[in-house]
C-alpha cells in the first residue's frame, strides 16, 4: 500500500480541508482539475484586463491599476465564496466537525492545519485515510466513519446525523 502525504497540497486554490480534495477527486483527474484552475486564473486575468481598460478610459492611470486589481481579485473572491459554501453544505450533510473524536477519546478534528487527524492518500484503494495522533487509521464514507483494520477490514465507529451530530454507528459495514 503506497501512501502519499497530502498535507502539502492542503492550501490550494480552494483552501480548507480534505472535503475539497475528495470533491476534486470526484470531479475528475488531477490534470483535469489543474486545467480548470488554469482556465479560472486566465479568465480572472482577462476580466482584470477588460475592467482595467474601461476604468483606464474614464479614470486615467489609477483607473488602469485599480480596475485591474478589482477585476482580477473580485472573481477569485466569488469562486472562494462558492467553494466555501459548497464545503459547508457538504459538511452539513457529512459531518461538522468533519470527523468525530477518535476511538480513544483524545483526538479532535479541526480546520487545517490544527487538526489532530493527518491525511494519507491510499493509491491502491483510491481513498483518503485519516490517521489520528494515536496512530489509528480511519476511513470516511459519506456520513459513516470506519476504523481501518490491519488486514484492510472496516469496522463501523461513528455516523453523522444531520442537525443532530455524531453518533455511535452500530450498523454492520
Ligand atoms: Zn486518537
Amino acid at each position: 500500500m503506497k501512501m502519499r502525504n497530502s498535507n502539502l497540497r492542503r492550501h490550494t486554490l480552494y483552501m480548507v480541508d480534505s472535503r475539497n480534495r475528495v470533491l476534486s477527486q470526484s470531479i475528475g483527474s488531477r490534470s483535469g482539475v489543474t486545467l480548470v484552475e488554469l482556465l479560472l486564473v486566465a479568465a480572472c486575468f482577462v476580466c482584470g484586463v477588460v475592467i482595467a481598460l474601461r476604468a483606464g478610459d474614464t479614470y486615467g492611470v489609477l483607473g488602469y491599476f485599480g480596475g485591474f486589481a478589482l477585476g482580477f481579485v473580485a472573481p477569485f473572491a466569488v469562486v472562494a465564496a462558492i467553494g466555501l459554501t459548497v464545503a459547508y453544505l457538504i459538511g452539513a450533510l457529512t459531518g461538522i466537525p468533519e470527523y468525530p473524536v477518535c476511538a480513544a477519546g483524545k483526538c479532535h478534528s479541526r480546520d487545517a492545519p490544527n487538526s489532530d487527524y493527518r491525511y494519507e492518500w491510499d493509491e491502491a484503494e483510491n481513498r483518503l485515510i485519516a490517521r489520528c495522533q494515536c496512530g489509528t487509521p480511519y476511513v470516511k464514507r459519506g456520513r459513516r466513519f470506519f476504523r481501518l483494520g490491519e488486514e484492510g477490514s472496516l469496522t463501523p465507529y461513528m455516523i453523522w446525523k444531520p442537525l443532530r451530530g455524531w453518533f455511535t454507528d452500530d450498523k454492520p459495514a
